[in-house]
Order: C-alpha cells, then structure tokens, then sequence
C-alpha cells in the first residue's frame, strides 16, 4: 500500500508570513517590493516586471498580460492585477494602493530607481512611504530546505562542470576558451547558467581578483585560478574556487598554497550558530598576516550566496551578522602577488544547528587534479 503522501509545504507563503510578521513588528501596514530577486522569493514568480504588494489582507503581484498564464502556474494563492497593455507599472501600483486601502506603506530605498520613487511619491502623495530597506534581504540570509536543496544542486552542477573541463584541459586553451567551455558544461548538467562570469585567471593574472578571462594559453603558466558557480532554474547560485596546476609546482606557489589552505581551514571551522561575520574573518586573516601575507589579502573572507552571488551575511573584519542555522555563506581567503599570481580558495558552507557542513568536494589536493 503506497504511503500516504507528504504535501509539500508552500515556502514562499511561508516567506510572506515571515515579511508580514517584520512588517507588523515595525508597525508599517504594508509594502511594495520592488526588487526582481525579492519578488521571487516571496511569490514564486520567476519573471520580472513585477512589483508585490503585500500587507494585511493583501498580497498583489502587479505584473503584465505576458505573465498572465505564468502567475497562474508558479504563484497560487496570489491575486495578479495584470495592467493593460497601454498602462504603466506605476499606473498599476497606483490602483493597487487604492485596493489595499492603507495610509502607509514600505519601500525598498535601496533598489527601487530614483524615477520610480520620484513618480510613486508625486502621485500617491497621500500615502506616508515608509524606507524598508534590507529587509526581505535579511529574511533571505537564512534559507528554508528548498533553497538549502536548490543551492546543494547548483554546487552539483558547478562540480560536475568542473570535473568534465579539467578532464580534458590541455595547454594550448584559452582563459576565454575554459571560461565558455565551464559554462557550456554546466548547462549540459542541467544549470540555466552561470552564476557569474566565471575567471580563468593563467599564472601573473591570477594576481587580479577579478580577472577578466583573456587570451593567454593554459600553457603559459604552471597554475591557473578558476572561480566559477552555477545557477538553477530556480536563480539559485553556487560560487567555488580552485588552482588548478598544469606544469611544475613552484616552491613559492606550494608555500603560499599552503598558507592559503591552512587559513581557509580555519575559517570554515569557526563556523557555526551565533559567531559573527567579523570573528571568522579575524580568525582566518590572522594566518595569513603571521605568514607575512596581511597586505596581500585585500578582500574580505566571504559572503553569503542564495538568490544573488553575493548577499548577506558578511564574513569580513566589520561585519557584525550573527551566523544562524541555515545560513549559506562562502570562505574564500587568498593572496595575490602582482607580477607573480595568486591563490584562492573557497568552498560553500552551510551552517547548522551545531557547526557546519561543506557543500563543495572539489578536491583542495593540487596532485590530483593536475591536467593531461
Ligand atoms: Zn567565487
Ligand atoms: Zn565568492
């Protein structure tokens, strides 16, 4: 006899409880969200276009006649106001508010464009706008099991991409050739992109954080960084990593490898409930400044990852973001020497309830992941 069947819980009404609990903490009866990432979250949706309006009693997706069919499908429960083709989305907003009937309501100051909030405030100038900002991003850091799921299949992806274009790497590729070849592969293993442009950074280049890839050859150089991720259908997003060795390991590289490795080690112990974003950083650079690298470690040590590539919690020396159970942040030390190279490594790291589990499985051990 079959089992009976589990219903699946609805997470974005369970996100919008969450939001209409912030709200009724902050005393503000309602908000337009009007950042695309926040809109996805809350409702399912995964156009764009769209504002949500949600408070008590309400919760509108002002959206167009394309998008008709699409809310229907990803987004039950909520009610569409879908403009006419002639009428704007502020238009819409408008008669939205006149729906919802509240005096005040909460906008997102850090997204919405200075001609949207110019036009929203000249024509409903009755209504009180009331700056919300960051707070469904701060929902957001801490993710429920479907996007616990969503982001462990986006590391798959990433993985699974990866191992395919080390297998058969070969001196005379491109930065620019591995960097489409990644994100070709990542595709072929089901992700709808890239969850960056990827670097592929040969040898000195490696020195650039954020390397654009070039033209230079994996052959022009013993390593070469590849910070790649992946993005599921779902706009979930990973983000790793790796050096990978094509030729003779300088002494240099295997010494500040090593450093690197030791302080990103470290990093990823310290995580776990209740620890802040700075106290990690601390704990990380301080391997890299007693080895005499301080000065080369420019950046901070990590970030959280979901919806965008990098939203909160932060992992650097001034965060003060708590870590929670369910949080899913990077640890990505490095040290970049101009006119020489650099090293990075990072990892995606869940929190829990009693420390942390690595998403990432991408061997750290160069050896083995030298090409032919
Ligand atoms: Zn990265
Ligand atoms: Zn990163």
């Amino acid at each position: 006899m079959p089992s009976p069947t589990k219903s699946t819980p609805d997470r974005p009404a369970q996100r919008r409880q969450r939001l209409l609990h912030e709200l009724k903490q902050k005393n503000v009866p309602a908000m337009l969200v009007t950042d695309v990432v926040n809109v996805t979250y809350l409702t399912g949706f995964s156009g764009d276009s769209s504002y949500l309006l949600l408070g008590k009693g309400v919760c509108l997706l002002i959206s167009d006649a394309r998008y008709t069919v699409q809310i229907e499908e990803e987004c039950p429960g909520i009610d569409a106001l879908i403009r006419k083709p002639n009428e704007s989305l502020l238009k819409a907003v408008q008669q939205g508010v006149k729906q919802a009937k509240c005096n005040q309501i909460g906008f997102e100051a850090g997204t919405i464009t200075y001609q949207h909030w110019q036009h929203l405030e000249a024509t409903l100038d009755k209504i009180e706008w009331i700056p919300c900002d960051g707070l469904v991003e701060t929902l957001r850091q801490v993710k429920d099991a479907t996007e616990i799921a969503e982001i462990r299949l986006a590391v798959e992806q990433a993985e699974r991409g990866f191992a395919l274009i080390i297998a058969g790497l070969t001196g005379e590729m491109t930065e620019l050739q591995v960097a489409h070849d990644l994100e070709h592969a990542m595709r072929r293993f089901g992700a709808a992109g890239v969850a960056f442009d990827p670097i592929v950074a040969v040898g000195a280049r490696a020195a650039l954080p954020h390397a654009r890839p070039q033209s230079q050859c994996i052959a022009d150089a013993p390593f070469t960084l590849i910070d790649w991720g992946a993005r599921t259908v779902s706009g979930y997003r990973s983000d790793l990593t790796r050096l990978v060795i094509t030729g003779k390991i300088p002494p240099k590289l295997a010494k500040v490898y090593r450093v690197v490795l030791n302080a990103q080690l470290a990093g990823i112990e310290a995580i776990r409930p209740g620890v802040r974003g700075a106290d990690i950083d601390r704990i990380a650079r301080s391997i890299i400044e007693k080895a005499g690298f301080g000065r080369q470690f420019g950046h901070s040590l990590g970030h959280g990852v979901g919806l965008h590539i990098h939203e909160a919690p932060r992992l650097s020396s001034t965060s003060n973001d708590e870590l929670e159970p369910g949080m899913i942040v990077t640890v990505e030390p490095g040290i970049y020497l101009p006119g020489w190279g650099g090293v990075r490594i990072e990892d995606d790291i869940l929190v829990t309830r009693d420390g942390c589990e690595v998403l990432t499985s991408v061997t750290k051990e160069w050896d083995e992941i030298q090409p032919k």
